[in-house]
């Protein structure tokens, strides 16, 4: 018969905690991660837990103490036969101390999800900052029941099949391999009288509505961070953030890339040629004017300074950037024709003789 007070090193009349602490201490130096492979570390460890598993239930303690068998309890004791009692044990006396071993320990506050929320913004609404109310349906911790799915007054009660640790262990080998427990699935407790507000789930989904502040200057792809307005957490864990992605809608106008603004404004050819002012529309949705000097070619960029998109967290803006085009006439009275070619007999085909006396240059020697 082995003697449990020896094994353990303890008097016949140690204590629970003087229990515990032996148990630990040895459980610890022979513990099989710390003994890899070792046959007699095994054998050490499995008979420290089959001793502390008998002296530290009192009942079994007693019946030991009395008949120096800890055998004719019933049906289910044994550490290394049904699994329960040695997960029980260790994870009694070590809590954390060997993180997950033997399973997985539930209902330990995690912090919820973040959530993402997809934001169209106008241009100038990027450009200069704005402020959106944000609409959607959201969960919520419930707070009837304080998130733990229980009617008042009533807690959620130990799941008898595992035994509140959400798993179900079982013996494979020397070690003890886990599950997910199927009554709770894997929560270590059950809703025997489910919160009436939120039908034990201990969240609801209520439609939320938050005011956003966007600043000056966001981009495409630009992430706003709300803390706290995420996912509630479970177990009494913080909630999620949110993030609010934000897509700045195409402008039929301007185009927008980094701090400058481009649009594209059409002149006549007299106007080209003869130069004029001409007024611009900007974002802010004044009119800025620009002149455009005699023999402005089509396609000539200009500059309008301090009329383009700001970085965030700076007020001073970029510059738009304006593309002149030429637009031809595609009607024309027969005063306009008279006089256009009047114009082409006097210098109308310059153009097209310079044109081919580049050709000439770049193609000699072939024969045209
Ligand atoms: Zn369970
Ligand atoms: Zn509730």
């Amino acid at each position: 018969m082995k003697d449990y007070y020896e094994i353990l090193g303890v008097s016949r009349d140690a204590t629970a905690d003087d229990l515990k602490k032996a148990f630990r201490k040895l459980a610890m130096r022979y513990h099989p991660d710390r003994n890899p492979g070792n046959k007699e570390a095994e054998d050490k460890f499995k008979e420290i837990n089959e001793a502390y598993s008998c002296l530290n239930d009192s009942q079994k303690r007693a019946h030991y103490d009395r008949f120096g068998t800890s055998e004719g309890m019933g049906a289910g004791y044994g550490p290394f036969t049904t699994g329960a009692g040695f997960g029980d044990i260790f994870e009694e006396v070590f809590g954390d101390f060997f993180g997950n071993f033997g399973g997985t320990r539930r209902q330990r506050p995690a912090r919820g999800s973040d959530l993402r929320y997809d934001l169209d913004i106008s241009l100038s609404e990027a450009v200069f900052g704005t402020e959106k109310t944000l609409d959607f349906p959201k969960w919520e911790s419930c707070r009837d029941c304080r998130g733990n799915g229980s009617a008042p007054g009533k807690s959620p009660e130990t799941c008898p099949s595992c035994k509140g640790t959400g798993s179900i262990r079982f013996q494979q080998g020397f070690f003890s391999v886990s599950r997910s427990c199927s009554k709770c699935q894997g929560a270590g407790k059950i809703i025997t009288h489910p919160c009436k507000k939120c039908k034990g789930m201990g969240k609801i989904q209520e439609q939320k509505s938050i005011s956003l502040k966007i600043p000056a200057g966001v981009d495409t792809g630009s992430r706003l961070k709300i803390s706290g307005e995420g996912e509630p957490g479970e177990y009494g864990g913080p909630y999620g953030d949110l993030y609010v992605i934000l897509n700045i809608e195409s402008h039929p106008f301007f185009k927008r890339e980094g701090t400058e603004i481009f649009c594209e404004v059409p002149v006549s050819f007299p106007q080209a040629a003869l130069g004029t002012e001409i007024e611009v529309p900007t974002i802010d949705g004044t009119a800025a004017k620009l002149k455009i000097p005699p023999g402005t070619q089509s396609g000539k960029l200009f500059t309008i300074k301090g009329q383009g998109a700001p970085r965030v967290g700076s007020h001073q803006r970029g510059n738009q950037i304006v593309r002149i085009y030429l637009e031809v006439p595609t009607k024309l009275t027969s005063r306009q024709k008279e006089l256009l070619e009047e114009f082409a007999s006097i210098n109308g085909d310059e153009v097209t003789k310079s044109f081919k006396e580049k050709l000439k240059d770049l193609f000699t020697g072939v024969e045209s």
